[in-house]
């Protein structure tokens, strides 16, 4: 049948046609630090529990809402297994937390720059993305976030992309003024400890969201977890439905908590460790990176698109942001083994011009 012979397709959602499609355009470079994942390896035992498994669970469903890695995970947040819930990646938790607590055209509000998947949800369920514009996407008090009087509200601590982390009594603030779901988006919360996990359930309209994609090592196998009170994570389980998880996912995730706490301490304690490095050896290059308690590092610079394509063109990936609200044009690299780091840090000063370089005087 030629294509003119089509039906005429329904008409999509408001604001789909707009929603980006995510894409990679560096696979297959030699260092690929751009999406803040793990490359310090992936925790043994995680790894010994995807090779022993049995075949035969390939042609069965895998449990329907993780019972047993709930357990684990409940122990790690220091609640119970009731105000956990599980989903493939964070994402997903995040897609249905707003599905089942926004009502289409109500408005989420966040501190801008911040974790660019948030205004993909927020528009993919037809709410209303309400940005508020603070330099580092963390704010030193909630005022003009809570001016907006958007309906939910979700916030990052350590922000992805700018790294920095919310002051203490934020948090208190936002939940004390707001009507709707409050989301605090923990993925890089192992690298700076501090965790609200076991703070949410008692707080009612908190989801604490966490994944197993960045200290934990498993981004391939898409692990995510949320915690709230008893009644909020039904509510996302409700709508998120069954089996998010696979069979393998599960077996490995599970490994890598009851059996793999040291290797993930030990990762983090030796990226935050590069990463300062790092960000001293990018001060002597005439760099300002922004002080990160993530694993990975905003480096303004004078044209980002220009800066990672010179940079890729060492086979090192990193991620451009151009006109980054109150910060302006920046690379975003995440932090890997220092011999590695090494060689970005002599790519950069190399090829990369800083955000506030003026000339030769
Ligand atoms: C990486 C990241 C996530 C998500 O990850 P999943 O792999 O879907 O668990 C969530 N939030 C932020 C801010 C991130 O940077």
């Amino acid at each position: 049948m030629s294509a003119s012979a089509c039906g005429p397709t329904p008409a999509r959602r408001p604001g789909v046609d707009d929603l980006r499609i995510y894409g990679s355009a560096l696979e297959g470079c030699e260092w690929d630090l751009s999406d803040n994942t793990c490359h310090f390896g992936a925790p043994p035992g995680a790894v010994a529990a995807l090779a022993a498994l049995d075949p035969a669970l390939v042609s069965r469903y895998p449990s329907a809402s993780n019972g047993a890695l709930r357990e684990e995970l409940a122990r790690l947040g220091g609640v119970t297994p009731a105000e956990v819930v599980t989903g493939c990646g964070s994402d997903d938790l995040l897609d249905s937390a707003l599905r089942a607590f926004g009502t289409p055209g109500d408005s989420i509000a966040f501190l801008a720059p911040t974790f660019v998947m948030l205004e993909h949800f927020a528009i993919s369920n037809s709410l209303t993305p309400v940005p508020v514009l603070s330099p580092g996407g963390v704010a030193s008090d909630p005022e003009a976030l809570l001016a907006v009087r958007a309906r939910h509200v979700y916030l990052c601590s350590p922000n992805n992309p700018t790294g920095g982390v919310l002051p203490k009594g934020f948090l208190e603030r936002v939940l004390a003024e707001t009507e709707g779901l409050v989301i605090l988006d923990e993925a890089y919360v192992e690298f700076s400890g501090g965790s609200m996990a076991g703070f949410a359930p008692a707080q009612g309209r908190l989801l604490v969201l966490r994944t197993l994609s960045k200290a934990y090592a498993l981004a391939g196998l898409r692990v995510g977890w949320g915690v709230g009170a008893e009644e909020l994570v039904l509510a996302i389980e409700r709508v998120r439905g069954p089996f998010r998880l696979t069979v393998p996912s599960e077996a490995a995730a599970h490994a890598a908590l009851s059996s793999d706490p040291g290797w993930v301490c030990r990762h983090v304690e030796q990226a935050v460790q590069a990463r300062e490095r790092f960000a001293e050896g990018l001060r002597g290059g005439g760099f300002a990176p922004r002080p990160s308690e993530a694993n990975f590092l905003l480096v303004p610079v004078q044209d980002a698109a220009a800066a990672a394509s010179a940079l890729l063109s060492r086979g090192i990936g990193v991620r451009a942001f151009a006109k980054l609200p109150g910060i302006g044009d920046a690379l975003r690299i995440t932090v890997a083994p220092w011999p590695v780091l090494q060689t970005v840090l002599t790519a950069m000063r190399a090829l990369v011009v800083p955000a506030d370089f003026r000339g030769p005087a």
